[in-house]
């Protein structure tokens, strides 16, 4: 096949960029990654992926595909740094709508492992790739274009202690993550921005990692709840490499959990289980606390701009970051490299309107997933049509009819997990099921903590 150019940049050498590049390898005869940071000796937190402090695991979908473009990227993983890949519907906990979903087995592979970790292993493994070279402690300071700055040429880049410089390539893609300049590089050669969409929620995530016992939860590995009414706080404690526990807390519009052992432990007897607060209680704290506020659900309409550069790309995060509570970036941003391979192998022409339209239709699930679960909460601002409602309270009988019928509950985490798309939910076969369940009555999980919260609503 002929190749569509000799040089490709990807700008970012986080999840999407490592992603971008590999598919970019299989079609240009060089690929260059340009990072900001430098990259830490050992697998640990860096200053330009904050978030690599919080909890983060990668959902079945992400696994299967980072393991189509990098084989054995699991095993490796967990053979050389101790994460845990596991069977999602059955070694980890799901309470959504107070109600904890029934464990069963399911081929539901997700991957446990710290942020860093997860990037880390991703970074050599395309750094063992002949035709992939990535440039640290190199920002980029804007795009090259031709004179009419119809089409990208290339990049100009800072790096310490030398000048600013333009590379050249035939493709550049920006996985610069939430905070990408795309928006205001396109205004400044002349292109309308793309519309923004953004569900404000105030979210902060309070994070410390604790000592991990075998005997904590019974031996699952992991324990995920989805905040909802009436005190919507999420608690999320999944197990990582060294024997550890990741756990963080945080609830909407500024419900955040305070940083100190009293008040930490305390907003976790509000969850709707005692699992993460009892864990918690005994356990070893291995690091501080940490915090990082997530205002909002934010998504770049770019494939709705009448008029692009030729020969570039916006990836990942930069399109559109969700709730992080839902687990999804990683796993989307895989889902976006596959759409762009599928672009690629039919050419390069018109290749930014071919790869914005699929990356939309990509973006739109885990987008209705997140947004359509933030809108349940009656202080988040936005439209709440018919079917969305429809929508939520289905999905709401579903949680008390899964919380006996592990059958139902994969399907329900076959979803979250982006391995079958929402209509799945509405199929007759599923659908009775839920109706099933819901002839006998079904009890939200009992806690003290909601009932407490519950009569306080009441009583105000
Ligand atoms: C608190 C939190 C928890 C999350 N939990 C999960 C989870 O459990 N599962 C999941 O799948 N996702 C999760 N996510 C989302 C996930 O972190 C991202 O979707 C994922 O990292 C992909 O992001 P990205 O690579 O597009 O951007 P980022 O990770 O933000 O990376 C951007 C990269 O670009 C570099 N960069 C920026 N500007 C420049 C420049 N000018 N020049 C050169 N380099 C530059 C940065 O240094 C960085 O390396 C979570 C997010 C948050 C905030």
């Amino acid at each position: 096949m002929k190749k569509p150019g000799e040089h490709a940049i990807v700008i970012g050498a986080s999840m999407s960029g490592l992603l971008a590049a590999r598919v970019l390898s299989d079609f240009y005869t060089i690929v260059t990654v340009l990072e900001r940071d430098t990259f830490p000796d050992a697998d640990a937190p860096r200053k330009g992926v904050p978030q690599g402090r919080h909890t983060h695991g990668l959902l079945a979908r992400g696994s299967v595909i980072l393991e189509e473009f990098f084989p054995g990227y699991s095993s490796e993983v967990v053979a050389q740094s101790g994460g845990l890949a596991g069977d999602v519907a059955n070694d980890v906990i799901w309470i959504g709508h107070n109600v904890r979903l029934a464990n069963g087995a399911s081929d539901l592979i997700g991957l446990l492992a710290s942020r860093p970790v997860l990037e880390g292993h991703l970074r050599r493994r395309l750094m063992s790739l002949p035709n992939v070279r990535v440039i640290e402690n190199c920002a980029v300071r804007g795009l090259a274009t031709d004179p009419a700055h119809r089409s990208v040429t290339g990049v100009r880049t800072y790096a310490q202690g030398k000048i600013e410089e333009t590379l050249n390539a035939e493709l550049v893609v920006d996985a610069t993550g939430r905070g990408s300049s795309s928006a205001a590089w396109l205004e400044e050669l002349g292109y309308q921005p793309p519309a923004r969409e953004k569900v404000e929620i105030d979210i902060s995530y309070m994070t410390r990692t604790y000592r991990r016992r075998s005997t904590d939860l019974h031996g699952k590995h992991g324990i995920v709840v989805a905040g909802s009414a009436p005190n919507w706080r999420n608690g999320v404690m999944l197990a990582q490499e060294s024997d550890s526990w990741i756990v963080s807390a945080g609830g909407y519009l500024g419900d955040d959990a305070p940083d100190n052992d009293e008040g930490f432990l305390a907003y976790l007897a509000t969850l709707p289980t005692m699992e993460i607060h009892d864990v918690v209680a005994r356990a070893e704290p291995l690091t501080d606390y940490r915090r990082y506020r997530y205002v909002s659900n934010l998504r770049l309409r770019y494939e709705k701009l009448a008029r692009f550069p030729e020969n570039y790309l916006v990836f990942g995060d930069a399109i559109c970051s969700f709730n992080p509570v839902y687990g999804q970036g990683m796993t989307v941003a895989a889902e976006e490299a596959l759409a762009l391979q599928r672009c690629l192998r039919t050419g390069s022409n018109d290749l930014a309107r071919r790869f914005f339209g699929a990356a939309a239709k990509i973006v739109d699930i885990p987008w209705d997933i997140a947004v359509g679960n933030d809108l349940r909460h009656p202080r988040v601002k936005g439209a709440r049509p018919l079917m969305l409602r429809f929508i939520n309270w289905y999905i709401g009988k579903l949680h008390l009819a899964a919380k006996r019928d592990s059958t139902l509950a994969t399907a329900f985490l076959e979803v979250v997990n982006l391995m079958m798309p929402p209509s799945s939910l509405l199929s007759p076969a599923v659908a009775w099921r839920v109706w099933q369940g819901n002839r006998r009555p079904v009890l939200p999980v009992p806690s003290p903590a909601i009932e407490a919260a519950r009569r306080n609503s009441a009583s105000s």
